[in-house]
């Protein structure tokens, strides 16, 4: 009865292709953040990886796939602050 099982039509769902260079596999990369020591919890520089996917080909990264993107900032997206708040 609880058994929740969604059927998926695969074969019908859009394939997403590289934004650069059209190839449509992908691998698994990972981005690092650097936390400062400021905005670290721990008060530590601390690294965080990111999991993310690239094009296998050419190694390009769609935006979609980029969770957190430094430096690009959709106008029509919600601000949305992954920032951890430092409260002393
Ligand atoms: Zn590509």
């Amino acid at each position: 009865m609880n058994k929740q099982q969604i059927n998926v039509d695969i074969s019908k769902a859009d394939d997403i292709t590289c934004e650069n260079c059209g190839n449509y596999t992908f691998q698994e990369v990972a981005l690092m953040k650097r936390l400062s020591p400021l905005i670290s919890p721990t008060g530590k520089e601390a690294v965080v990886p990111i999991p993310t996917f690239a094009c296998n080909a050419c190694g390009h990264i769609n935006k979609r796939f980029l969770p957190i993107t430094p430096g690009i900032q959709e106008a029509d997206e919600q601000p949305m602050e992954p920032r951890l708040k430092l409260e002393k």
